[in-house]
């Protein structure tokens, strides 16, 4: 069971998890992902499986926001696994656009299912990918974490998001998105309904981010077309990745959708991308400054990146004329 332990000069929640310290390194031969596990089915597309080492579950006591000094409190959520293919050693940009429209389905279907849930406040659907990220399991999967309160990083958003529409009655994403268009040079792909680019404030060497064009909050609010034009710019923008310099990065998948509670008309929905790979044989790591300051250094440019990237198969996100 996992308490969370209130950090008073940080003002944010430590989740405290004794037991998943204890994960065992699976052994090659034995994948619960696979088919044949006996811990899913023998035959499936893609799939929710619970995280057997939740950090936060149904079953913790409530989580009760009264911060004190020495308080701490139940971690009350979900953590579920999205086994995004049956196939072991699938790499996620090898999947086919229809298949990545799969996952995209599931994202909107659990997402629904915790949105409507009272003891939730956020959603946040990511994929850590590759062993540099300290991924256990090479079978491609990603993850759906249910928070009994609004992260950090995610509240700090949402602040400045609040405050500009509230400002302009406008949407900063939308804002920055038209600026990014119109500037060009940080573009990597566009398609019908997205536009993948790297932010001017990159935090992390080829950082790219995923925009809707539509002013949008949350997966469950993307069209039937929206949804398979998602699929295949996800697809386009992993290839990139993987292309780039022949090896699969290893990198964090952030979907960014909106609180849970309350109505956030300032909130769009976005996928932004942390590859940690800084050049074909260096890894960035978070430091001292980064992990002490909360001050990231980068040392490639948003602009160089995208290039490089603009320059990387495939060229378009429907890319069979490639
Ligand atoms: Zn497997
Ligand atoms: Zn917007």
């Amino acid at each position: 069971m996992t308490e969370l332990r209130w950090h008073p000069l940080l003002r944010e929640w430590v989740g405290v998890a004794a037991h998943r310290q204890n994960r065992p390194q699976m052994p090659k031969d034995c994948c619960p992902f696979c088919p044949g596990s006996g811990r899913v089915p023998d035959h499936y597309d893609t799939i929710l499986y619970p995280n057997d080492f939740p950090a936060f579950s149904p079953d913790n006591p409530p989580f009760e926001d009264y911060p004190g000094l020495f308080h701490s409190t139940g971690a009350r959520g979900s953590c579920d696994v999205v086994i995004y293919h049956p196939g072991h050693t699938m790499l996620p940009s090898q999947m086919p656009a229809e298949h990545w429209r799969k996952v995209v389905d599931l994202w909107c279907e659990r997402s629904a299912q915790l949105y409507a849930n009272p003891d939730i406040a956020c959603v946040c659907i990511f994929e850590n990918t590759g062993e540099a990220v300290g991924v256990t399991m090479p079978h491609p999967h990603g993850q759906i974490y249910a928070f009994p309160f609004t992260p950090p990083l995610i509240e700090r958003e949402l602040h400045s998001a609040r405050e500009y529409y509230d400002a302009n009655h406008a949407c900063l994403y939308c804002r920055l998105l038209a600026e990014e268009l119109s500037a060009a040079k940080r573009i990597v792909l566009e398609s019908p309904d997205f536009v993948a680019f790297v932010p001017f404030h990159a935090r992390w060497p080829g950082e790219m981010q995923i925009y809707p064009r539509k002013h949008l909050g949350d997966l469950n609010a993307l069209s039937d077309t929206e949804k398979n034009d998602l699929a295949a710019i996800v697809k386009a923008v992993r290839l990139k990745y993987d292309n780039l310099w022949g090896f699969a990065i290893p990198l964090m998948m952030m979907v960014r959708q909106r609180p849970v509670r309350g109505h956030s008309p300032y909130f769009h929905l976005h996928i932004e991308f942390y590859p940690i790979q800084r050049s074909p044989t260096k890894l960035k790591y978070l430091a001292g400054v980064e992990s002490g300051t909360g001050t990231f250094l980068n040392d490639t440019s948003a602009e160089e990146k995208a290039a490089e990237f603009r320059g990387t198969i495939p060229k378009s996100v429907n890319f069979s004329e490639d």
